[in-house]
């Protein structure tokens, strides 16, 4: 191979300077085709008084090669130190995160022994936008945010990843029952994207028994694309049922972007003593060559790898006496599975990568977002100690006015006026909702928040109320 592709690596820290050599040692004996610039992350920046744990010039790689091979690091307890993986994610606008998770049997132990899933997750939005407020002495709320950039972003992505891949199913897991408008968007992107797909098998589980179902029968799934939240518990319980937690890589890929890594951590305890499997940092690499275009190298170290766990070549941490053939520490694995490079398993199925096509890009066609927006109310989310939403109702109720109603209460999304129940357990917070009987323009809604605040009352948050293109872009209180 002629040109070199630039990439930046860390070696991190505990095993991570070990299971990187190895990882390198192999992927060289393969034949990548890298110029690798090394940066330094981790715990001896944090302890240099860095709160990120990555200097301004490791940033300057990163932004110039856009390829980043990341060992383990460990990061100190306490003392406001920031996680490397988050600030680097959202400062690099890594959207996906891939993380494949097979099961090897029999060589490695698993109750699944046919599972090979790949969790897509979106990796920016959904309750990890951390957009969280205290309300009131008593109640704190965090915005779930799915936006419909961010979920066609991810959702293409999956399609595109699983049409490279030659995979036969999407499936989408969402909980669009409970919360139409932000898992309702994911789920429509799901089928509007997915429609554009005709060769792949298109699937929608709500995301709770659709998790039941992969934690007891993961083979019937192929790729699974989910919000954060869910696709972050998901992937660990996958990596965990594969049995493979310290064998997975993972892939956060962003336009700018894309970072590689096992999933496991720095295991401080285990370093220095060759002892450590690279295997999860090493599958991190070959996602890594498929991403950079070198998919015949990814193949022969993916192979190579599967012939090496066939062969019982096993570090301490999957060796089982009667399945492997002998224990190994980390430099003897490295070097089994350079003498491998080339061959293919025989029971494990061997892997095939195909070169991305130069038009694939996760990022293509964006739809335009034009709507008609038009103003509806506002709701007022307000402090009212007593509890007593009759008295609120009294209070509130009269500043209306201006062509403006109270027209519900609710505490904690239930509502509790007009015409509530006494059973109803209230907290100190309350959203008041004033609706326009017609047209109406944010001055007038201001004004209603205006009386409510003169009136000596706290409101805590606010939010207006609009349609669009007709349908209303708020959901109606329970027991509406
Ligand atoms: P860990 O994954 O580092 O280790 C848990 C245990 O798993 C270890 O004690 C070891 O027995 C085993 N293990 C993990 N990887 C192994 C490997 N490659 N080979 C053999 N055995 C392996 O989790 P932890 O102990 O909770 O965390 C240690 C440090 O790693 C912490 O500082 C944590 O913040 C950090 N961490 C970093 C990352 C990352 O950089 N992406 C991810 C998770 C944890």
């Amino acid at each position: 191979m002629s040109q070199k592709t630039p990439i930046t690596v860390a070696h991190g820290d505990g095993i991570g300077p070990e299971i990187m050599s190895a990882t390198l040692q192999i992927l060289e004996a393969a034949g990548a085709a890298l110029e690798i610039e090394t940066i330094e992350i981790g715990e001896k920046v944090y302890l240099r008084g860095n709160t990120a744990g990555i200097e301004p010039s490791s940033w300057a790689s990163l932004l110039r090669t856009k390829v980043f091979l990341k060992a383990p690091i460990t990061t100190p307890q306490g003392g406001g130190f920031k996680s490397l993986n988050v600030t680097t994610r959202k400062t690099l606008g890594q959207y996906a995160n891939v993380r494949p998770c097979v099961s090897y049997h029999p060589f490695v132990d698993t109750k699944h022994p046919n599972m090979d899933v790949v969790i897509v997750r979106e990796n920016e939005e959904d309750l990890y936008a951390g957009i969280e407020y205290q309300l009131t002495p008593e109640v704190t709320s965090c915005i779930k945010l799915i936006s419909r950039p961010g979920s066609e972003k991810i959702v293409r992505y999956a399609f595109e990843y699983a049409r490279l891949h030659k995979r036969r199913k999407v499936t989408c897991f969402m909980k669009d029952n409970i919360m139409k408008m932000t898992d309702g968007l994911f789920h429509k992107v799901f089928d509007e994207i997915g429609a554009q797909y005709p060769e792949i098998e298109k699937e929608v589980w709500i995301v709770d028994i659709g998790a039941a179902k992969m934690a007891d029968s993961p083979e019937t799934f192929d790729v699974i694309v989910m919000p954060n939240l869910y696709g972050d518990i998901l992937s660990d319980v996958a990596a965990q049922i594969a049995g493979s937690v310290g064998l997975a890589g993972s892939a956060n890929i962003g336009d700018k972007c894309a970072m590689f890594e096992a999933i496991h951590g720095s295991a401080p305890r285990r370093a220095g003593q060759n002892l450590a499997n690279p295997s999860g940092l090493l599958l991190g690499s070959v996602l890594m060559l498929v991403h950079i275009n070198q998919p015949d190298v990814a193949e022969r170290v993916h192979n190579g790898w599967l012939r090496t766990i066939e062969d019982g070549v096993h570090t301490y941490d999957i060796f089982t006496e009667g399945v492997s053939t002998v224990k190994v520490g980390t430099r003897e694995f490295a070097a089994a599975v350079c003498e491998r490079l080339g061959q293919k398993p025989n029971r494990l199925k061997p892997v095939s990568y195909a070169r991305r096509p130069a038009t694939a890009s996760a990022g293509a066609g964006l739809t335009a977002a034009n709507s008609a927006m038009e103003l509806k109310g506002i709701d007022l989310f307000v402090y009212w100690p007593t509890r007593n939403p009759n008295t609120l109702a009294e209070a509130v109720g009269k500043l209306a006015g201006d062509g403006m109603s109270l027209q519900v209460i609710d505490n904690r999304g239930v509502k509790v006026w007009p015409a509530g129940m006494a059973e109803t357990f209230c907290t100190d917070s309350f959203r008041c909702r004033f609706v326009a009987e017609g047209k109406t323009d944010m001055v007038r809604l201001l004004d209603v928040a205006h009386r409510v605040a003169g009136a000596g009352i706290e409101i805590a948050l606010t939010q207006t109320l609009r349609s669009f293109n007709g349908q209303l872009g708020y959901s109606l209180v329970q027991g509406q």
